[in-house]
């Protein structure tokens, strides 16, 4: 497989998130990969988790103080494992998740 570079190299389109990440074919599962401790957020001032997550999975709840995860639009890069102890990743369901497309 060969890469064009000049069209690699051009300046890229500018798209949302949404533009994007409905570009990853990704199957959902009944059930979430992904789990907040909730007492362990609300004890987090920083909520870094609100902020590194290139797919923004992980919401703020201001009615009560909660972390809601939209765990359908995880990408499966792993960030948020390595920032936060509070949040808990497993890989989707066999069969599940993202696939993507390379080239
Ligand atoms: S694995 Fe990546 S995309 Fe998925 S929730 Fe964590 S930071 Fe977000």
């Amino acid at each position: 497989m060969s890469i064009d570079v000049r069209a690699y190299l051009k300046p890229h389109v500018h798209m949302s998130l949404e533009e994007r990440l409905a570009l990853v074919k990704r199957r959902f599962a009944d059930e979430s990969h992904i789990s907040v401790d909730q007492d362990a957020f609300r004890a987090d001032p920083q909520k870094a988790v609100l902020f590194i997550c290139p797919a923004q999975v992980f919401k703020h709840n201001l009615d009560d103080d909660s972390c809601i995860v939209n765990y359908e639009d995880c990408l499966e890069c792993g960030t948020c494992q390595v920032t936060r102890r509070y949040t808990t990743w497993n890989n989707p369901r066999g069969g599940y998740g993202v696939t993507y497309h390379y080239g």
